[in-house]
């Protein structure tokens, strides 16, 4: 019984793109419109054709028995329409009606002799010639279009379905709400067989896995019901239904990855295959057909990744994560390559509003020319271990600049520069900051390190001989992120640092409560015990600057007095600060 269902489905599979072809010629619903039109007609058309009664159209009296003629005209159009529209069930039902009514015309005249539906009779006749023409013109071009059709579905290669019939399968599941999976397949290594072996020796492989594969999904061995397609070159796809669960799907995918387990023998060569898997379900992974096939070819992916381990993949949320990091590492790693990472300087000031100086914030742009923000590249650079490179990009290029302003302006302005852990235990980093010192003339009173504080705890050991080295040379060292590392008094009070940034997240909820203020004012104190001054970050309002004087911090770092400026625009700043205007 199940099996009979199975094969009656599969035959419905098939005929799937033959429904959709004549779906797409005219709706069913028009089919029946037009009968009832040309029912309506047939009978309409005895009963006008025998009554006595008149209308008076513009004072003309007009017997309704001539009206006859228009009714049997309209029903002949629709005759034609039906046959045009609707092939063989057209024409046979039109053909049926117009001999049928033959007979009842013939009664009509030589029993009842009712004379007048002698034209009636050619008007018939000449119908049934008109559809017999079309009908049979019809079948020529049908023959004619079948042909072009199968070669528009069919990949010329393999003889399996092609891209496009796999689409319109697909969309018109989704239309009707079928559940299914669909399996993005790939083979291993095949671009290595075309390149070592030749084309021939490639199509005759191509050939041979897609006559496995047929056979599979024909002969419904795998329990699902499965339609398999050629994409491209070597991309396949499996369209997965009737499973129950997961476990279903994948004893199918197995079955699949199973038949290339002999050996293909082609042209005098015996070549072992593979293929990778990977798949995403309708409608629970999404309900959009390119989306779909795009997890399925992510998994496919990460499962080629893991070729020979794991054939089969299933797609996840994480795997976009992971897709997303691999496309923001490649471009990061292009934008080092290229020298295109470049910088933004945000001024710091003292709460009088005066100029203490900038600092430097790596920028990069997208492809597309829209900011990808640090907040996202900075940790991947971190994770892939070229934060040195952005590091040293920002500095040389800030300090070139802010060394030709101090020298065309006589302004005595800070330049922060961000320092990761990776990059200041390279062993050539007090190299580097002499050589930069030289080359943009910027004094080390004039420059600053920031260290975050997380870090400055976690490689302290290791990085104290470093920031003991920095602060001999003159340079300033401030403690980034103030607050969030929980460093304890005495590693801060054995720390060469100059300068404290309390991070902008308990600048955002100081004066939320009383407790919030206490902790800012509590960290404020700290500092200046040991002798530090304090910078407050992302200062955006008012009220918080008001608070910020209240209780002593020393500078400002934050939007309300300056966002992230370009080069241009932070030398207009420096001007405006320290040029007075002429008298
Ligand atoms: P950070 O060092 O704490 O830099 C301050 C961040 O706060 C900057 O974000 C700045 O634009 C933002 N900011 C400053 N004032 C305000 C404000 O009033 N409101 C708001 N909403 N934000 C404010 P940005 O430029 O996105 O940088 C993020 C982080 O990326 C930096 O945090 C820093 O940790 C890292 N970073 C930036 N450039 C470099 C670099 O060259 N090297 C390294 N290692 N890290 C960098
Ligand atoms: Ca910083
Ligand atoms: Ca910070």
């Amino acid at each position: 019984m199940e099996k009979d269902k199975k094969a009656s489905e599969k035959r419905i599979l098939e005929k799937t793109l033959e429904q959709l072809y004549i779906e797409k010629r005219a709706p069913a619903k028009g089919f029946f419109v037009l009968l009832i039109i040309y029912l309506a007609c047939t009978f309409g058309v005895s009963f006008v054709a025998k009554s006595q009664s008149s209308v008076n159209i513009n004072g003309i009296d007009i017997s309704i028995y001539t009206f006859a003629g228009v009714i049997s005209s309209i029903a002949n159009i629709v005759a034609i329409l039906l046959t045009v529209y609707y092939g063989k069930k057209g024409f046979f039902t039109a053909l049926t009606v117009l001999l049928l009514q033959l007979p009842m015309i013939f009664m009509g005249i030589f029993l009842r002799k009712t004379y007048t539906s002698i034209p009636g009779v050619f008007g018939n006749l000449a119908a049934i010639i008109a559809i017999i023409v079309i009908f049979i013109n019809n079948i020529r071009i049908d023959k004619y279009q079948t042909k072009l059709r199968e070669q528009a579905v069919t990949d010329m290669l393999t003889g399996l379905p092609n891209r496009f019939a796999c689409s319109e399968l697909v969309m018109d599941f989704i239309k009707r709400g079928t559940p299914f999976a669909a399996v993005s397949v790939n083979l291993n290594g095949f671009k290595g067989i075309n390149d070592t072996m030749g084309f021939d020796v490639g199509n005759a492989v191509l050939i041979e896995v897609a006559s496995r594969w047929k056979s599979i999904a024909d002969n419904g061995s795998s329990g699902t019901l499965d339609f398999i397609c050629r994409l491209s070159g070597d991309e396949f796809a499996i369209v997965i239904r009737h499973y129950l669960t997961e476990d279903d799907i994948l004893k199918t995918i197995n079955l699949y990855a199973s038949a290339l387990k002999d050996k293909i023998e082609v042209h005098d060569y015996s070549i072992s295959m593979s293929a990778s898997f990977g798949y995403a379900e309708f409608p629970s992974d999404t309900k959009d057909v390119d989306e779909l096939f795009t997890y399925a070819n992510i998994a496919m992916l990460k499962a080629k990744e893991n070729a020979g381990l794991q054939q089969v993949m299933r797609f996840s949320n994480a795997m976009m994560d992971n897709l997303y990091t691999a496309e923001l590492e490649s471009k990061i790693r292009a934008a080092i390559e290229n020298d295109t990472i470049f910088y933004n300087l945000q001024p710091q000031f003292n709460m009088e509003h005066k100029l203490r100086g900038f600092e430097a914030l790596a920028r990069m742009k997208d492809n597309d020319g829209s900011f990808i923000s640090p907040g996202e590249f900075i940790p991947v650079a971190e994770s892939i271990g070229i934060i040195d490179k952005i590091d040293s990009s920002v500095f040389r290029k800030s300090a070139r600049f802010i060394g030709n302003l101090i020298k065309e302006t006589g302004a005595d302005i800070m330049l922060s520069i961000n320092v990761s852990v990776k990059h200041m235990m390279r062993a050539d980093f007090l190299d580097e900051l002499i050589t930069i010192m030289d080359e943009s003339g910027i004094k080390p009173e004039n420059l600053e390190i920031e260290i975050t504080e997380s870090i400055m705890i976690e490689s302290m050991d290791k990085a104290f001989e470093c920031i003991e080295a920095i602060k001999k040379m003159g340079i300033q060292i401030a403690i980034d992120d103030f607050g969030t590392g929980y460093s304890s008094l005495s590693y801060l009070n054995s720390f060469p640092a100059n300068l404290l940034k309390i991070d902008k997240s308990f600048i955002d909820k100081m004066n939320s409560s009383d407790s919030s203020k206490q902790y800012v004012a509590a960290l404020i104190s700290l500092g200046h015990i040991m002798g530090i001054d304090v910078i407050s970050e992302g200062v955006e309002q008012q009220d918080q600057l008001d608070t910020l004087k209240a209780i002593g911090c020393d500078y400002v770092q934050g939007f309300i007095w300056g966002r992230p400026l370009s080069p241009e625009d932070a030398r207009k700043v420096v001007l405006d600060s320290f040029i007075s205007p002429v008298p």
